[in-house]
């Protein structure tokens, strides 16, 4: 979970090229890797920092496939086949561990969503299965289980590094002749007669036929270079990571405790948990700047309230010493569906923003949405989530930020389909 670190071949500079990539984290790493491998020969990444030293490389890694529609379950499983054997392809690893997961009812209503998120799974072909409580006990046995009331398992389930995906992604990229400029902020997009024609930042020019928008909490702000008002919300969100905890190792399933807002796996020996807070702290979205710090302290009454709850299956918890708080700011749309494909009206112009804390594990099927969305018939699934239901701008910035938070805020709420 290093941050920031470099990938051999990052201190290029600007040039024209056709396709060009702003943002060099998951998103942006994993579209210039696909749109590579799908035969587009010309792109460049420009990243204002270092490779996945943003948003993506805060990320827990966790990759779950248990969703609450078919369509997202089949992007996950896609991300997940590619995740296992993206170091057979391309000679470089995500470190993905598949540890199965576990998600714990503490409510009947729980129990009955569970069964509702099974029946989804296994309409996308994903297996999963009820636990006993046997079972439960013997795959977490550092837990103390008896407040389940439903467990469901997926042993598909895992997690990944997520700075090692970026890299790997970014140097399979690169292996296809993508070439990638860090510490280079685009501050500016020409457009001539309804199209994009180029990009300008602080280290130069360069023409260009296609800007990908793949931003993170940045993604609106790009977009207002071009014009373009689109409601892509930073909401906060972090995690800590103990010291070593007796009984716990990387082995272990992921676990996710939707009734206490939390989530949690082994981060080597130690406890990596987080959760989503009721009261959400997000930024408005009208006012992020390009290049703004958007910096995030620990705010340790939420952590330690996290440490509170977790302590019901896991008192071990409460004792252990916290290493390490990640944290950051993913992007949230108010609908809670990604803003993917090029925006109407101004041709070259694509997004592929608003994640909705899922851009690390669904990277590479949102690229893969991206890639569709520029051929000429994508699905009926892909076509809705174009950035079109945001233009012309009919909302506004404040219902738009609030919307956004609620989604955040209602992550682990018991289950409201959206795709
Ligand atoms: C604490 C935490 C835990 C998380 N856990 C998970 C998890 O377990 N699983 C999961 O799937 N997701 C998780 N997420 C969410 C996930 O991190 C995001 O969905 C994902 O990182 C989004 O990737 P991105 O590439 O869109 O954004 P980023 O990683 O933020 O990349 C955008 C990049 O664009 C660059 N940029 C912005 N503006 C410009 C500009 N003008 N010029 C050039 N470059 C620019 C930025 O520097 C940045 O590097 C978590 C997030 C946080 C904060």
């Amino acid at each position: 979970m290093t941050q920031g670190a470099g990938v051999e071949g990052t201190g290029g500079s600007v040039r024209d090229a056709e396709v060009t990539v702003i943002g060099g984290g998951a998103i942006g790493c994993a579209v210039a890797f696909t749109l590579s491998r799908a035969g587009y020969r010309d792109i460049q990444v420009l990243e204002q920092g270092e490779l996945a030293g943003a948003t993506s490389g805060q990320a827990a890694g966790l990759v779950g496939q248990v969703r609450a529609t078919r369509d997202r379950c089949l992007l996950a499983m896609s991300s997940v086949a590619l995740y296992a054997r993206i170091e057979q392809d391309t000679g470089y690893t995500a470190d993905w561990r598949q540890t199965g997961s576990v998600r714990i009812a503490l409510t009947p209503e729980r129990v009955a969503e569970f069964r509702a998120l099974a029946a989804t799974a296994r309409s996308a072909g994903l297996e999963v299965e009820f636990l006993s409580a046997a079972r439960l006990a013997e795959l977490c046995p550092m837990l103390d289980t008896a407040p389940a009331m439903a467990a469901l398992w997926c042993p598909t389930d895992g997690y990944l590094q997520p700075n090692s995906l970026v890299m790997a992604y970014a140097r399979a990229a690169r292996d296809r002749g993508v070439t990638f400029a860090a510490r280079t902020t685009v501050t500016g997009l020409r457009v001539t007669g309804g199209a994009v024609t180029g990009v300008r930042t602080d280290r130069g020019d360069g023409a260009t036929e296609m800007v990908i928008n793949a931003a993170g909490p940045w993604a609106g702000a790009v977009a207002r270079l071009a014009g373009q008002d689109l409601p892509v919300v930073p909401v906060r969100h972090e995690y800590f990571v103990t010291r070593a905890v007796p009984g716990w190792h990387a082995g272990l399933p992921v676990l996710r405790i939707p009734d206490l807002r939390l989530y949690a796996r082994a981060e080597g020996p130690g406890i990596l948990c987080g959760g989503w807070e009721a009261g959400a702290l997000s930024l408005d979205p009208g006012h992020v700047g390009i290049g703004q710090v958007l910096a995030v302290s620990p705010d340790w009454d939420v952590l330690t309230g996290f440490a509170a709850d977790f302590a019901l299956l896991a008192p071990a918890v409460t004792q252990a010493e916290v290493r390490a708080v990640f944290r950051g700011f993913p992007a949230f749309s108010p609908d809670g569906r990604f803003i993917v494909g090029p925006v109407p009206g101004l041709r070259g112009f694509v997004m592929a923003a608003a994640c909705n804390a899922h851009g690390v594990s669904g990277s590479a099927g949102l690229a893969g949405h991206v890639l569709e969305s520029l051929q000429p018939d994508p699905s009926p699934y892909v076509r809705s989530l174009s950035p079109a239901r945001y233009c012309p701008r009919t909302w506004d910035w404040e219902s738009a930020r609030a919307q956004a938070q609620s989604i955040y805020e209602n992550y682990y709420a018991v289950h409201q389909p959206r795709g």
